[in-house]
This record gives C-alpha cells, sequence and structure tokens, in this order.
C-alpha cells in the first residue's frame, strides 16, 4: 500500500512541475509579446493627438491615416487597394482596441482612397465589416460611377443601418442636419474641423476637387488635410479665407504638382509635410511617378522636414514589391512639441537615398 501511495505521489508531482512549465512558457510568450513584439511594431504615442500615415501593403500611391485623439479613433480614407484592409487593420488596432472608430472620413470617390470601405463582394473585405462606426462623413459631389464607388455607398449604407451617423461635408460644414457640426471637440483643446470647399456644391472638371477638406486644431496649432484637392480646389480654399499656418500638411493627390500650389502654400506655410505615396510608381502614366520636383521645389520654400511613406523604385527594393522609405509615419502633438516618428528612419527627405538617385535638391535645400 505504502509503496503504491508513493507511486500516485511521484505522478502528481510530475504533474504539477509540468503546469509550472507550460505556465512559465505562456507567460514567458505573453511578456515577449507585450513588451517586446508589440513595442517593436508599436511607435511612441504619447500626447492627446496623434497622426498616422501607413504603409498600404502595396506598391501603389494611396490614402488612409489614422488619427489617434483623446479617446476618439479616426480614421480618414482606406485606400489604396482591397488589399490594403489587412495591413490598416493590424496598424490600427494597436491603439484601437475597442473595434470602434468615433469618426470615418472618406475624402472622394477614388479608389486609391475608398478601396478598402468597399471591399470586394466576399464577406469581412471592408474595413466597415471588421469596426462599428460612430459618424461618417463624406463628399457630397462624384462623377463616379464605378463598381469600387457602388460598393462604397451600398457598405456604407448598411453600416449606417447598424446605427452610424452620416453626413456629408456639406451638411457638417452647414450643420443641417441633427449632429452635422463643422466642428467637432475630440479632447481638450483638440478639434476636427470640417472646412468649406467650393465644389461641395459646384460642379468640378476634376473628381479630385470633390474632395472633402479637414482642418484639426490642438490649441493654436493647426494640421490640414485636403484628400487629393488640385489647384482650383486650392484656389477656392484659399480664397475662402479658412487657412492659417498650418504645422503640418498632407500633401494633396500623393505630392502630385497638380496640388500644392504655390499660393496655396503661402497661405498656409507648412512647417511639416507628409507625402502619401509609393515614390517613382508610374501608375499615372507618366513614367515619373510621385512625388513631383515642381511640388518639391514649391514646398522647400518653407520646410525641409519632409516625409514620404513608401517606395516601388526597383534600385532600391532588391527584389520586393516596395519598401518604406520613412515607412508609418506618426506625427505627435504633445504638450510642448510635435514629433515625428517613422517605423524605416525619421530621416527627412533631402537625405533619403531614393531622393538623391531620383529629385534635384532645390535650391532652398542647398546648405
Ligand atoms: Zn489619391
Amino acid at each position: 500500500m505504502a509503496k503504491r501511495r508513493y507511486k500516485k505521489k511521484k505522478l502528481t508531482l510530475g504533474k504539477v512541475i509540468l503546469f509550472i512549465l507550460i505556465v512559465a512558457i505562456l507567460y514567458g510568450a505573453y511578456y515577449y509579446y507585450q513588451n517586446v513584439y508589440k513595442k517593436k511594431n508599436q511607435l511612441p504615442v504619447e500626447g492627446e493627438l496623434s497622426f498616422h500615415f501607413m504603409m498600404l501593403g502595396n506598391d501603389h500611391s494611396g490614402d488612409s491615416v489614422y488619427i489617434k485623439a483623446g479617446d476618439n479613433d479616426i480614421l480618414i480614407d482606406a485606400g489604396s487597394e482591397t488589399n490594403s484592409v489587412d495591413e490598416i487593420k493590424n496598424y490600427v488596432n494597436q491603439y484601437c482596441t475597442d473595434g470602434k472608430l468615433e469618426y470615418v472620413i472618406a475624402t472622394h470617390a477614388d479608389s486609391d482612397h475608398i478601396a478598402g470601405f468597399a471591399g470586394t463582394t466576399k464577406a469581412n473585405t471592408s474595413i466597415f465589416d471588421f469596426y462599428d462606426c460612430g459618424t461618417i462623413i463624406d463628399f457630397p459631389r462624384t462623377e463616379k460611377d464605378t463598381a469600387t464607388y457602388n460598393r462604397y455607398v451600398e457598405k456604407r449604407d448598411k453600416e449606417v443601418q447598424e446605427g452610424a451617423k452620416h453626413f456629408t461635408a456639406l451638411e457638417c460644414y452647414n450643420q443641417s442636419k441633427e449632429g452635422a457640426l463643422r466642428s467637432y471637440q475630440l479632447a481638450d483643446s483638440v478639434y476636427m474641423n470640417i472646412l468649406y470647399n467650393y465644389f461641395y456644391d459646384h460642379d468640378a472638371s476634376k473628381e479630385n476637387d470633390y474632395s472633402v477638406c479637414v482642418m484639426f486644431t490642438h490649441g493654436d496649432r493647426n494640421f490640414l488635410f485636403t484628400g487629393d484637392l488640385e489647384r482650383a480646389g486650392e484656389e477656392h480654399l484659399k480664397n475662402s479665407g479658412q487657412l492659417t499656418q498650418v504645422e503640418l500638411y498632407k500633401s494633396g493627390h500623393h505630392g502630385s504638382k497638380t496640388s500644392s500650389t504655390t499660393d496655396f502654400l503661402k497661405a498656409i506655410k507648412p512647417k511639416k509635410v507628409v507625402i502619401t505615396c509609393c515614390a517613382a510608381e508610374p501608375e499615372y502614366g507618366d513614367g515619373y511617378g510621385f512625388p513631383h520636383q515642381e511640388t518639391i521645389n514649391n514646398i522647400s520654400i518653407y520646410t525641409d522636414k519632409v516625409y514620404v511613406v513608401s517606395t516601388c523604385d526597383p534600385t532600391l527594393t532588391n527584389g520586393a514589391e516596395y519598401v518604406g522609405l520613412n515607412g508609418n509615419i506618426v506625427v505627435v502633438s504633445a504638450e510642448n512639441d510635435v514629433t515625428v516618428n517613422c517605423s524605416v528612419t525619421n530621416a527627412v527627405l533631402k537625405d533619403l537615398e531614393w531622393f538623391r538617385k531620383n529629385r534635384t535638391m532645390p535650391s532652398a535645400w542647398v546648405s
């Protein structure tokens, strides 16, 4: 009997050791994920307001900007292609942990801005499938009748049926519907202001000019987003008197020379500029790609703090479809300062190898 009891005791001890080992391994894995893996991939965000310009998982230019403002999670656009959804989701979920985007803005109907909202005909392929959206703000006008645009409308309307509010930017500016505001308070001293774009209620010759324009303010700092607004739209915006110097400007239309015109830049005198393109991607048929030299020259008068998301330049990609130039770019507005943190390098455009190989140094940047 004594021998049997001894055997039983030995077996129990083995189970206990095994249990401790499993717990230790699980804890080790959890600790690694929380303290090493997650931190390695998560860019630092301290402060009330941060803007995240994401790489979009392919070699196309497009926009998707995630903004954290106090407790609010905001997404402006979901380009560049439907395969960007996983990239956007994986990035956003590092910061947005409750599955809710308080505000979603779709600037205009081009697919490099709405593809991730439209998804495909299959289930669970749209950003709307993965988040509860509080308020959706989009463009009042479009000439588009593409499958992507029609799917966007279908998915947006389904989200509205499930409880989201939907306003056009014009309804926000005019405050013509209950809940539609010209200015949304997001946190202490942080506001999201919907600007008036002339082409909200006038016909434009270019789809890009229908873009929703938004100015975020943090105290006396301004952060400007104009989608793909081009020359005509910029001119009206400048003449409307709504512009002032900005801390940050997302270069209109991915750094195209059709945007960031000299008079417009004169009105906003940007301190920092982010260009959301896959540099040198010849998708618009000019064999040259964004950002255009003219845009760089125009911006160089005001700042050399210019950051570019990615490139597909074959001399730099080493066989890959694309690589990050600055990579994911995070601009943080903290109490005392505005800082930029990037996943690849914090170096500014003029110091990047891609720039030296592919563009000419503007005289304003020659020290
Ligand atoms: Zn675009």
